[in-house]
């Protein structure tokens, strides 16, 4: 017997609806790149996003068509999302830090047919514009006033909507048309797209706005630092609007200075970012005495939280800190680190001991820690074991099918780190399985680094790996095995990386080793070598 109840299509479109209906009033108030701040109403940014729809359609534009953004966290980028996704095209969020041949990459394997990107991003883009394959349409987040000289043929954005009508039709699909999609490095090989459905984003939305997640409600004024190109800005481009919260955007600047501006004449309640900025931010508070009256919550993710971060937010500023772990493929939230009924009335170090772990799943998130042979381990709080995950937000599979079947017997997805879970389902990331480094919240491929150093010919083996860094969390070091006979310089092997890499991908450090350890299969041993390199310390540190 089937229940009686409405078929209510879960698509992202009513998130927006449901703003201008009963939050029309609340705001998102931006910092342009030119440094002006600009407020926009959930009813304008409503209007605004059917005018990006009409100008969508008029340039043939439809359903499943992928229409990037390159943008920072803004007004008119949460329009052209809104725009895009309303008519059941794909929102492809490009993350800007990537080096332009890579741009260019996936720009080309997602097939975008248009381009929306800031001013910021218009050399990037010039000077890779010839390996564009599919891209037809350049639109400038800027109005005609402040549009830039460039060979691209853009448009500006504000002239691209102007007189656009209000009448195109949004959520003419099934729920699990595709959305939005992210690329992610944090993978061996090129990036794979991560494609989120409507239903899974709605799905999502609903998680992230429970009080033991992220919690905010009409009340709240939210400043995502986290860019909205890193997994929609962990969600928070759909909970705001779904709650009527405002939304501080800040552009361009994130730095320690211009984030406590927004935080204070804004009186910005909850706030989300990875643990660098929050370095930044703590730096100026001190310098200047400075303190945080309005804001109640910190969330921190992407990396782990450093033990001074976390007391300093809690016991200088006394501003929640929620510890968060999650992945583009997650939608991203996994576990959030609100503390359990358990623990409320705890001592602080117990608290702060529970804090710095990566938290409990929300209902919607069900993990498990498993050994190699796929077995479910103990949650006892200290075996070690792979970290799989299963829900409606999380993906499958990757676009176009890169990287085959992600998925175990049971469904499950293999996150590529290793926790352990204790008996209230907190988890903490004790290792990472894949090979990558994470630094600043950013991914740097080790293999990329290895396979152009090998090709120096005084390299007879190459590997990088991430050492601990204060600032970065991890930064790589590239250790080389010489070629026999041969004493290549740390000199000449950062220049054989140079312009092959992102600038801030260049290892921090290079060290020299007799033998690179080899497994089994002959790949580079990298638990052996980080076992090696476990205490070096490096010179940018
Ligand atoms: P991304 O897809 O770029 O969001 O990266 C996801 C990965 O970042 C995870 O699989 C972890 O390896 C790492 N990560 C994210 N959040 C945390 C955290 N709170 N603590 C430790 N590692 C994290």
């Amino acid at each position: 017997m089937q229940g009686i109840m409405q078929d209510w299509q879960l698509t992202t479109n009513k998130i927006l609806e449901h703003a201008k209906r009963i939050n029309p009033t609340r705001e998102i108030i931006t910092r342009r790149v030119g440094g002006e701040i600009v407020r926009t109403s959930y009813s304008q940014l409503h209007d605004l996003s059917k005018q990006v729809s009409g100008a969508l359609i008029e340039g043939g534009i439809g359903l499943g068509d992928r229409v990037a953004t390159l943008g920072w966290n803004s007004a008119r980028h949460m329009a052209a999302w809104y725009g895009t996704m309303g008519i059941g095209a794909v929102l492809h969020t490009i993350n800007p830090r990537l080096h332009p041949d890579q741009i260019a990459w996936i720009a080309n394997h997602a097939e975008d047919k248009v381009l929306i990107l800031d001013t910021t991003f218009l050399p990037i883009i010039e000077a890779v514009k010839d390996k564009f394959e599919t891209i037809k349409t350049y639109v400038i987040f800027a109005d005609a006033d402040n549009m830039p000289e460039n060979s691209l043929g853009a448009i500006a954005f504000d002239d691209w909507v102007a007189g656009k009508s209000l009448n195109a039709s949004w959520g003419d699909f099934p729920e699990e048309t595709a959305c939005g999609l992210c690329y992610t490095s944090g993978t061996t090989g090129n990036p794979k797209g991560v494609l989120y459905s409507h239903r899974s984003n709605v799905l999502h939305t609903m998680i992230t706005m429970s009080k033991d997640a992220m919690g905010m409600g009409a009340n709240d004024v939210v400043l995502p630092v986290v860019p909205m190109f890193h997994a929609n800005a962990w969600g928070l481009a759909f909970g705001c609007p779904a709650t009527g919260a405002n939304m501080v955007m800040p552009g361009a600047q994130m730095d320690g200075a211009s984030i406590y501006e927004l935080l204070d004449t804004e009186k910005v309640t909850i706030t989300a970012a990875v643990p660098t900025v929050w370095l930044g931010l703590l730096t100026y508070l001190r310098e200047n005495d400075l303190k945080l009256p309005h804001l109640n919550k910190v969330l921190i993710g992407g990396s782990a939280i450093p033990d001074a971060i976390l007391r300093a937010f809690e016991t200088e500023y006394e501003v929640d800190v929620i510890h968060a772990w999650g992945m583009t493929e997650t939608s991203p939230l996994g576990t959030l680190g609100s503390l359990p009924p358990h623990l409320m009335d705890a001592d602080i170090d117990t608290r702060m001991t529970q804090k710095l772990k990566q938290g409990r799943p929300p209902f919607g998130v069900e993990l498990k820690i498993v050994d190699d042979e796929n077995n479910d381990l103990a949650w006892d709080g200290e075996t070690s074991g792979r970290l799989v995950v299963r829900g409606p937000a999380i993906a499958a599979g990757y676009f176009k099918g890169d990287g085959g079947n992600v998925l175990d017997e049971n469904g499950f997805f293999d996150t590529g780190d290793v926790a352990n879970m204790d008996e209230f389902g907190t988890m903490q990331i004790t290792d990472r399985a894949k090979d990558v480094i994470k630094s600043g919240g950013e991914w740097i491929s080790s293999i990329d680094i290895e396979n152009i150093a090998v090709g120096h010919p005084k390299v007879a083996n190459a590997a990088a790996i991430g050492i601990y860094h204060p600032k970065w969390d991890e930064r790589p070091l590239l250790i080389i095995q010489a070629a026999p006979g041969e004493e290549p310089s740390k000199e000449e092997l950062l220049a054989q990386l140079e312009g092959k890499i992102a600038k801030w991908w260049t290892p921090d450090d290079v060290a020299f080793i007799d033998e690179i350890p080899l497994g089994a299969t002959g790949k580079i041993n990298k638990l052996k070598l980080r076992e090696i390199f476990k205490d070096y310390k490096l010179p940018t540190a």
